[in-house]
């Protein structure tokens, strides 16, 4: 059994696939302040349970700082279907 290669990057709304050694893209990955990204590095390379808690760190920055346009409500307009289509005959 092989382990995937590739995996979706953990950025909500991005959906790229990237290599398992890469936690994000590149445009996600440098998103995330330094600090979380110091904390990934020093974490992998540690090899214990501290990666997943940078990751779970990471994650909950990126739910916090959606990228512009992704998380929030989509402009659309809503009909009442109540409402006669057109004006009403007077
Ligand atoms: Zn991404």
């Amino acid at each position: 059994m092989t382990l995937p290669s590739t995996h979706e990057c953990p950025a909500p709304g991005c959906g790229r696939t990237i290599p398992t050694r890469l936690f994000a893209c590149r445009t996600d990955w440098y998103r995330l302040p330094k600090t979380i990204r110091d904390l990934i590095n020093a974490a992998y390379f540690e090899g214990d349970g501290s990666y997943l808690d940078a990751v779970m760190k990471a994650e909950a920055w990126y739910e916090a700082n959606p990228k512009p346009g992704v998380g929030k409500p989509t402009l659309t307009v809503v009909r009442d279907p109540q409402l006669p289509l057109g004006l009403p005959d007077e």
